[in-house]
C-alpha cells in the first residue's frame, strides 16, 4: 500500500521545507506543484507559457490543467511506495478528483497534515521570504492575494479532510527542527497500522 500524504497550509506556513525534509526521510519524492510549474515555466516549455501570468498574478491554475498534471506524475515510479504532495490539492474539485485517482487503484490519503500557524508569524516569514527568495510571485502584493486565494479556495479542504477524519494539524510555530521532529512523530516509518485514529499533534518533540 502506497503512503500518500498531503501538506495544506497558507503560503509561509513553512510547509514546503517541511515536505521535503519528510519526504527524503520518509524515502517519498516530494510533489510540490508549484515547484513544477516554476520548472516549466524557466524552461518556457508550452505548459510553463500557457500558465505564467497566471502563477505571477497569484492566482490559481485550472483545475483540470493541475488534475491532469498530478495524474501524469503519481503514476511514475519513484512513487511506487507513495509520495507525498504539497500545493495539491488545493481546491474542492481538486480534493475529488485526486479520490476518484486514488479509488481506481483502490489507494486512500493516509493523512491530510495542516500546518498550523499564527497570521503574525506568517507575517514575518513571508516578509523574510521576499529577502531570501528570488520568486516573481513573492511581492507583498501577491503574497496578499495568495493568502486571499488559499482563505477563499483551499481552507475549505481542513473541513473536507476532518469530515474523513484525515485530517493532522501540526503546530508550525517554532524552529524548522522543531516542526520536522513533530512531523516524524505523528508519522513513524510504518505508522499506517499504528496511527489510526490519533488526529491531532500539536506539540510532540
Ligand atoms: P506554490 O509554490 O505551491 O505556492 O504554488 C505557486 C503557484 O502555482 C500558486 O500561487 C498557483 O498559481 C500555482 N499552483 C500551484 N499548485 C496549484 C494547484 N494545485 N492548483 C492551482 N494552482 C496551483
Amino acid at each position: 500500500m502506497r503512503r500518500i500524504f498531503i501538506f495544506l497550509g497558507p503560503p509561509g506556513a513553512g510547509k514546503g521545507t517541511q515536505a521535503e525534509m519528510f519526504g527524503a526521510e520518509r524515502g517519498l519524492p516530494h510533489i510540490s506543484t508549484g515547484a513544477m510549474l516554476r520548472a516549466s515555466m524557466d524552461a518556457g516549455t508550452a505548459l510553463g507559457n500557457k500558465v505564467k501570468a497566471i502563477v505571477d498574478s497569484g492566482s490559481l491554475v485550472s483545475d483540470a490543467l493541475m488534475i491532469d498534471l498530478i495524474r501524469d506524475r503519481i503514476l511514475q515510479s519513484d512513487c511506487s511506495n507513495g509520495f507525498l504532495l504539497d500545493g495539491f490539492p488545493r481546491t474542492t474539485p481538486q480534493a475529488e478528483a485526486l479520490d476518484i485517482l486514488l479509488n481506481e487503484t483502490s489507494e486512500k490519503v493516509e493523512a491530510a497534515v495542516l500546518f498550523n500557524i499564527t497570521e503574525e508569524v506568517l507575517m514575518s516569514r513571508l516578509s523574510a521570504r521576499r529577502t531570501t527568495e528570488n520568486r516573481a510571485d513573492d511581492t507583498t502584493e501577491t503574497q496578499l492575494k495568495r493568502i486571499k486565494v488559499y482563505e477563499e479556495q483551499t481552507s475549505p479542504l481542513i473541513n473536507f479532510y476532518k469530515e474523513k477524519s484525515l485530517l493532522v494539524s501540526i503546530d508550525s510555530d517554532g524552529t524548522v527542527d522543531e516542526v520536522k521532529s513533530r512531523l516524524l512523530n505523528a508519522f513513524p516509518i510504518d505508522s499506517s497500522s499504528t496511527f489510526p485514529n490519533a488526529r491531532s499533534i500539536s506539540n510532540q518533540n
